[in-house]
């Protein structure tokens, strides 16, 4: 399926996707408006930070993979992280320049709610198995309709986000004898071990499995 509108997507971000949705261009619209808002470019190294508002067990995350690709602010580098309020929110952060916001609209949102692509998602349908005709229309949708229509955009002069220095010290896990770097490792009775040997518990795994 082609796509055309506002925005031009590049083929290769729908192919790293993998299917044709409507959250990965808002994504790629909250990157290319933050970008602009604070006067940067793709980055390439480790100039800025992504935060999406995204949490896990709804479906609108996909809007994560269009903000990272237009940005460059990727998980594997770092830049990207989760804040999980629940919200359609994306921040770009450049130190030293400012953060901005971009939400999509609740009216927006409503909007959006009544395309019959969610008819199908709502029943478990996979987005690559909905109609192309019905996909089609909500990708149209996000693709042309205007700025102002779509998101709120905001200046967050307080925002401030960091990460611990990286390093490359690690040690090896008295029991499975695999590497751990070194802010990982617990010890017990004065020996180092990794997670899993330690079994030690991890809030925050609990959390994105659901059981907290
Ligand atoms: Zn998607
Ligand atoms: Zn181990």
């Amino acid at each position: 399926m082609t796509t055309s509108g506002k925005v031009e997507i590049p083929q290769w971000v729908w192919d790293f996707h993998g299917h044709i949705c409507p959250f990965m261009p808002i994504g790629y619209r909250m990157g290319q408006i933050a970008m602009r808002e604070l006067g940067i470019s793709h980055i390439g190294d480790h100039g800025a930070f992504g935060l999406s508002e995204m949490g896990v067990g709804h479906p609108q995350t996909c809007m994560i993979d269009g903000f990272m690709a237009v940005t460059g602010c990727t998980y594997g580098k770092l830049m990207m992280e989760r804040l999980n309020y629940g919200k359609v929110a994306c921040i770009l952060f450049v130190p030293g320049k400012g953060a901005i916001r971009v939400y999509l609209k609740s009216e927006f949102q409503d909007e959006l709610g009544k395309q019959e692509f969610f008819v199908y998602r709502k029943k478990g349908i996979e987005p690559s198995q909905v109609p192309a005709d019905v996909v089609k229309k909500v990708v149209d949708l996000v693709m042309n309709a205007s700025e102002s229509d779509m998101f709120k955009i905001e200046k967050l002069p307080d925002f401030t986000f960091s990460r611990p220095k990286g390093s490359f010290a690690k040690m090896k896990c008295s029991k499975c004898g695999e590497y751990v770097f070194e802010r990982y490792v617990r010890m017990v009775d004065g020996k180092p071990e990794c997670i899993p040997c330690s079994d030690y518990n991890q809030t925050w795994v609990n959390v994105l499995k659901g059981m907290q």
